[in-house]
């Protein structure tokens, strides 16, 4: 397969310089579900444009009749983040217009539709759609969700016109606001292992990504890029149920977290490949070589709640002389880590324990660390759950 290259500007700039997406888009040779992946929101993960232009050479190598549907991928979906510097260094997190992070920006459908119930509250669809077919449901509520954005555009034309930060969310979503799946590749800041966000009812759909851990998506606000997808569906969902309708659409938005901030070592990229060739094998959008792999009935995913997620934060400034294996399990008053810290009186060693049992979830990129600065996360568990991690 050949795919159509779309590039989108998304900011003319001073110097006279246009900075714009790429889009890589793969279309089967019938109709079928839409998958749209991107990465780099932040502009220090890499790992996940790695792992999207290699998966855009596997559907290279397809022909048209191995995929039903189409394939979006943006790897670099934030240019500007993903330029950003300092010396050598990536950080690329928040827009330095705004400071917000770039990934809490996006334009949540469920916001917009309580501040205007009369024409797009979700309880009245709902209400109107109780007893219609899933298919015209999910092709209704779309359109609904289209034309309440589509009233964004309009602003770009007006004398005021909108923000940089809001011209960007609008030009990347109206990538994706008609898909099926959705993928946002992320890696760690620091060092960590591999996870991923999951939303309700969908932890069947997590295990085709083969990755060990998965937080689950209780507590959000639907400002970052996954939730802001998702989160209107939920919604209808639970309006539905309240109606005695119960579905759950097959539409699923994820964030994955493969690999540690400004790398892209290549077990990472490999593992992050392998996982999103199973997802789109398993929900037969593709058909790839051997994929679903076999094991994927058996792999099995270690759900957390972000609650179990437990931040460890420098007492005093200085260095991170000894740290724990990435993904090792401590149990309660072990050493988590030790930092030498020079003090008025001379030079000190600062041993920390582990608070309980848990998974050392990531650790500092930076070992110098001033006071209050994230040392490393630790996912707690109870110690009978511990035959399910060793
Ligand atoms: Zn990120």
């Amino acid at each position: 397969m050949i795919p159509e290259i779309q590039t989108r500007p998304i900011a003319h700039l001073a110097s006279g310089d246009t900075i714009s997406l790429q889009i890589y888009r793969f279309v089967g040779d019938r109709p079928g579900k839409k998958a749209y992946l991107q990465s780099n929101l932040h502009g220090a993960e890499v790992s996940g444009n790695v792992i999207l232009h290699q998966l855009v050479g596997a559907l290279c190598d397809l022909d048209a009749s191995q995929l039903q549907g189409e394939i979006w991928i943006v790897p670099s979906c934030n240019p500007l983040a993903t330029n950003q510097r300092s010396h050598h260094f990536s950080s690329g997190r928040y827009n330095p217009y705004t400071g917000h992070d770039w990934n809490r920006i996006f334009w949540d459908y469920e916001k917009f539709a309580v501040a205007h119930p009369r024409d797009y509250g979700i309880a009245e669809f709902a209400e109107r759609y109780r007893d219609a077919e899933p298919e015209e449901i999910v092709r209704e509520f779309r359109q609904q969700i289209r034309t309440a954005f589509a009233g964004i555009a309009d602003r770009f034309e007006t004398p005021e016109s909108l923000p940089y930060e809001e011209r960007y969310r609008y030009r990347l979503q109206d990538l994706c606001l008609d898909a099926d799946y959705v993928i946002d590749c992320h890696s760690s800041t620091n060092q960590a292992v591999d996870y991923l966000y999951c939303f309700h009812d969908r932890q069947p759909s997590a295990q085709a990504f083969l990755l060990p851990y998965a937080i689950l998506m209780h507590d959000y606000d639907g400002d970052a890029f996954d939730e802001a997808f998702c989160k209107p569906w939920l919604a209808l969902e639970r309006e539905l149920a309240k109606r005695d309708r119960q579905i759950v659409f097959d539409i699923e938005a994820w964030t994955l977290e493969i690999g540690s901030g400004m790398d892209a070592d290549a077990d990472a990229v490999y593992r992050g490949l392998r996982g999103i060739k199973n997802y789109l094998a398993s929900k037969g959008i593709i058909r790839f070589p051997k994929y679903p792999l076999v094991r994927t009935l058996s792999h099995k995913v270690e759900f957390f709640e972000r609650s179990q997620l437990v931040e460890y934060y420098a007492p005093y400034g200085g260095t991170l002389s000894v740290q724990p294996v990435l993904g090792s399990v401590v149990t309660a008053k072990q050493r988590l880590y030790q930092l030498v810290s020079p003090q008025e009186n001379g030079i000190r060693t600062h041993d920390v324990s582990a608070r309980q049992r848990g998974i050392v979830f990531d650790i500092a990129r930076n070992c110098s660390l001033n006071e209050g600065e994230l040392v490393l996360s630790v996912m707690e568990y109870e110690a009978g759950d511990d035959a399910s991690f060793l």
